[in-house]
């Protein structure tokens, strides 16, 4: 209930913007964050211009730099995710240009230790061990799900042979080790027919859906919640001169579908009356999960290279678009 107060107070779309460092090899590389103002405000400086237009500034519910933890982004987030188990449902957007960290924030970094687990592995964790916590009054079941969403088509990675199945079979968990398993066979499927599987998983959107049923012991009543994460294709423009045949295909749609996206979350934003679920497969697939009593959390990332300036305003401004 306690989450629940909190969250409402905020509305139930949030959007957090997170920069990652430079990497490895590039120390002293001139950032185009500027700055980062109470943690809610960023300003980026354009490397190539000079006098009033040169700095811009954006504002977020949060703004996490580039030091800020995998724990801290996850305690961020937390209220969020635990609200799930009181029948809420929840969806949590990794959005930004390849490269950016959408993949580290939701699942860490390669072969991640128990520190750089991102959100959904600790979400998992936290979720299974409240479950147990309340074990004397309620009992959950836990069921998750692995789609990938690419050039409009949609795939069930938790089945063995990732067939077209929208009404994709629920896989029941138990506990966080079953959900790396089965995100490690998501992960293997997702790479049958891709060469590359990074080139693959960069142009389609993954979504992690873990649905909760609890039943109150004392009365039998049923609540269900549902959290879905998803890491979306990345954002950067493909150069239509340069793109052809397949890879122009999957640009278009991806563009088509993340501006999809963009126009649901505005419009839910807005509280507009019409809300244009029917434009793409994500938004059509998570349509009951996203507005009514939802609760949505878009992650948008950024680089701070300054080669990257122009993906770094675009991103910047559909985050803004959307919060
Ligand atoms: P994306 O999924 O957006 O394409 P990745 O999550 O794969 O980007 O990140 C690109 C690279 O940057 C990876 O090597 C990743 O480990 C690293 N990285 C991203 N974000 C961070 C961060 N916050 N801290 C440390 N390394 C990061
Ligand atoms: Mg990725």
């Amino acid at each position: 209930e306690l989450y629940n107060q909190v969250q409402d107070l905020r509305g139930n779309i949030r959007v957090y913007c997170r920069v990652r460092p430079f990497l490895p090899g590039q120390n002293g590389t001139i950032s185009t964050v500027d700055a980062i103002v109470d943690g809610a405000s960023i300003v980026i400086v354009n490397p190539a211009r000079q006098g009033k237009d040169q700095r811009k500034a954006f504002s977020f519910n949060k703004v996490f730099g580039p030091s800020t933890s995998q724990e801290q982004v996850f305690l961020d987030t937390q209220p969020l995710i635990r609200s799930v188990l009181d029948g809420y449902n929840v969806c949590i957007f990794a959005y930004g240009q390849t490269g950016s960290g959408k993949t580290y924030t939701m699942s860490g970094p390669n072969n991640p230790s128990y520190k750089d687990w991102g959100v959904n592995f600790r979400a998992l964790h936290d979720l299974f061990e409240i479950c147990d916590l309340r074990k004397n009054v309620m009992r959950y079941e836990v069921g998750v799900q692995m789609i990938e969403i690419y050039n409009e088509q949609i795939r069930n990675n938790s089945q063995q042979n990732g067939l077209n199945v929208p009404d994709a079979k629920l896989l029941p968990v138990i506990s966080t080790e079953d959900v790396l398993e089965l995100m490690d066979m998501g992960q293997r499927n997702r790479a049958v027919g891709a060469t590359a599987l990074n080139d693959r998983s960069s142009r389609s959107h993954s979504v992690l859906t873990v649905h909760i049923k609890g039943i109150d012991l004392s009365n039998g009543c049923v609540l269900r919640g549902c959290l879905h994460l998803v890491d979306l294709a990345g954002s950067e423009r493909v150069d239509k001169s340069e793109a052809a045949g397949d890879r122009l295909k999957e640009a278009q749609h991806i563009n088509k579908s993340l501006s999809a996206l963009g126009d649901v979350i505005a419009a839910l934003a807005q509280k507009s009356s019409h809300i244009p679920y029917r434009n793409s497969k994500l938004t059509q697939l998570l349509q009951d999960s996203l507005g009514g009593q939802a609760k949505t959390l878009m992650f948008v990332h950024i680089s701070p290279d300054c080669d990257f300036y122009g993906e770094t305003i675009s991103t910047l401004k559909f985050a803004e678009r959307v919060a």
